[in-house]
Parts: C-alpha cells; sequence; structure tokens
C-alpha cells in the first residue's frame, strides 16, 4: 500500500519529488515543455496566412464571398483559440489542505510495525474527508510524494509532480494537466480546433482543380493548407468523440483503464454517472448559453461527486424529512454505504 519504510523516521527533506527532479534540470526543461505548444501556435499562424492572405485575399474574387469566409474563419479561429488558451494556462486543481496528512501522523505511519496499522492510521484520519474510493486492497488511497489523502478522482500527475483534482491525462501538446479545472476548455478546444480544420479544408476544396492545375499563385500554401486540415481534422475527431462519450459517461481516461474502487461498493465503472444529461451538465454546467464558451462553468468544488442512483433512489432509501436538513452529498454517502453494505459487505474485506 505504502512505500514508507517500517521503524524509521520519515525524512522530510528527501528531493525525489518529480518536481523537484525537475527544479533542478532548470529552465531547460521547462522551456523543452513549452516546445508542443509553439509548434501548435506556430501552425495555426501560417495557417492563418494561408487561409487569410493567400486563399481568402489572392485567390477568392468574389467580394461577397471573401467576406463571408473571413467572418466564419475569424469566428471559429478565436473561439479556438480561446478555448486553447484557457486549457493551457488555466491553473491545475490542487488537492485543499485539509487532506494534507500532518507531520506527527506522517511519523505515527512510519513507526507503525505493519501495513495493516498503517491503514488504519490512515482510515482514522480519512474519516473526516469526503473520500469513498479506495485502492485495490480497500486502504485509503495516500500519495506518499504529496503526502496527502487522495481526494476521490484525484491522481498523482508524475509531469507536475502533484495530486491534481480529477486528473484525466496530462497533455504534453497543451503542456498541462487535462484536469477538473480546465476539462470543460480542452474538450471546446478539440471541438473547435475539429470545427476549425474542417472548415478550412471544406473552403480550399473548390480551389483545388485550379491549384492542381497551376492556374493561380500561392500554390504550395493553399495544398498544404489542405492537406494539413485534413491530417489534424483526422486525428482530432476520434480524440473528440472519445472525450465526448467519457463525459457523457461520467468517466476521466484514467478511471476508463483503471476502473474506480468504492469503499462501500467495490469496482464500479459507472460509478460516478448521473445520467448523460447530468454528467454532460457536470462538465458544462447548466446555463445552456455558457455550454460552448469556454468560461468556467463546471459544477461542483473537484473534491466531492454526487454518486449514481441518487436521484431516484437515495431519496426513497433515506426518507424525504431526513433528505430536508442534509446536504447531497452526506445523502448520496449514506446511500452509498447503506445500499452497498448489504449487497457487497463482503467485498470491503
Ligand atoms: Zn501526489
Ligand atoms: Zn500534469
Amino acid at each position: 500500500m505504502m512505500s514508507m519504510p517500517h521503524g524509521q523516521s520519515y525524512d522530510y527533506h528527501r528531493t525525489t519529488f518529480d518536481g523537484e527532479r525537475n527544479e533542478r534540470c532548470g529552465c531547460c526543461v521547462r522551456t523543452m515543455k513549452w516546445f508542443p505548444v509553439l509548434f501548435i501556435a506556430s501552425v495555426i499562424g501560417w495557417s492563418y496566412y494561408a487561409f487569410v492572405i493567400q486563399l481568402s485575399f489572392f485567390t477568392v474574387t468574389n467580394i461577397v464571398q471573401r467576406i463571408l469566409f473571413l467572418l466564419f474563419y475569424h469566428a471559429v479561429l478565436v473561439m479556438f483559440l480561446w478555448s486553447y488558451y484557457q486549457t493551457v494556462f488555466t491553473d491545475i486543481g490542487r488537492v485543499p489542505s485539509r487532506f494534507h496528512v500532518p507531520r506527527a501522523e506522517l511519523d505515527r505511519i512510519v513507526r507503525a510495525t505493519n501495513e495493516v496499522e498503517q491503514k488504519e492510521i490512515l482510515e482514522t484520519f480519512a474519516k473526516e474527508l469526503p473520500v469513498v474510493t479506495r485502492t485495490l486492497n480497500a486502504s485509503v488511497r495516500f500519495c506518499d510524494k504529496c503526502r496527502l489523502i487522495k481526494p476521490d478522482r484525484a491522481h498523482h500527475c508524475s509531469v507536475c509532480g502533484v495530486c491534481v483534482l480529477k486528473l484525466d491525462h496530462h497533455c504534453p501538446w497543451v503542456n498541462n494537466c487535462i484536469n477538473f479545472t480546465n476539462y470543460k476548455y480542452f474538450i471546446l478546444f478539440l471541438g473547435y480546433a475539429l470545427l476549425y480544420c474542417v472548415y478550412v479544408a471544406c473552403s480550399t476544396i473548390p480551389y483545388m482543380e485550379l491549384l492542381w492545375t497551376g492556374k493561380i499563385d500561392g500554390r504550395f500554401h493553399i495544398l498544404f493548407l489542405f492537406f494539413v486540415s485534413v491530417m489534424f481534422a483526422i486525428s482530432l475527431v476520434s480524440l473528440f468523440g472519445y472525450h465526448v462519450y467519457l463525459v457523457l459517461l461520467n468517466r476521466t481516461t484514467l478511471e476508463s483503464f483503471r476502473t474506480p474502487i468504492f469503499r462501500f461498493g467495490g469496482p464500479d465503472k459507472n460509478g460516478f454517472s448521473l445520467g448523460k444529461l447530468n454528467n454532460f451538465q457536470e462538465v458544462f454546467g447548466d446555463d445552456w448559453r455558457l455550454w460552448f464558451v469556454p468560461v468556467y462553468t463546471s459544477m461542483g468544488d473537484g473534491v466531492v461527486y454526487p454518486m449514481r442512483c441518487y436521484d431516484e433512489d437515495a431519496e426513497a432509501l433515506l426518507g424525504g424529512e431526513q433528505h430536508g436538513n442534509r446536504s447531497g452529498t452526506e445523502n448520496l454517502h449514506d446511500f452509498e454505504a447503506a445500499t452497498f453494505l448489504n449487497e457487497y459487505g463482503n467485498l470491503m474485506n
């Protein structure tokens, strides 16, 4: 469960954190991490020149068509760049301080003579915390690098060197973790990037014959624009489709490979799923006017997540009045406990 040694004192000054290791490598590593972002920015910059100057101004002769071309192009470009900027520069969701295990508890864990004792100390500490997921051997999820209890759906990112709320994956193309704070932006970025590529590719098609026969200038840029946009569109369509599918199932990429294990329910791939519309609203918010605008509208705090089957069954189980004064989270936990204790009690041990 834990990599901490038994019967020794905890080394608070160890320098094996990924973040600290990166620090030693200095600005070289930090700069290199921006290369994929610079590459994307360069491709967008070049595509702007190819579309606006070479295609719209030098190739399209009809003025009305040129205006329409440029209007729609810039509308898509603004949304694409805005969501990309938000994905790249939104700070990752960090674990609140109450999840950090105090030094005294860490010492007790290290001094513990076996894993069962370590597990009990963590379990006692986690009693006050809203965590319902566990490790494979039914322990509280603990990160010995960050020295904290991992909130549900949080995972340690080895690139960022910290635990991140609702971690989906670390994406080098945005040099950031895709997580609770920027998941909506990331999906919008994929969607608008796909729309951008499809629009640019479709806009060049009517001129392909003229370009191919060399009857107009800017042949290289416009031909290349077509092939690059088609290539990006093909890779984006599968990625975008996959993330839309994950949003509708309320599942992260990590969870689709590693099924979350619930304290009272055991492994359940759909444990956080609340139905397609609710799952969508959890990420995109409940105001449809802002669904496709890259501003923050995701619901929740990134720490506590509603569990499935809540709406219909939880109220019946808890009774209407008892439900009245309690928060949704408390109800959800009670519901989860009562239901699954009966069905899966044996799995806990
Ligand atoms: Zn961590
Ligand atoms: Zn990361």
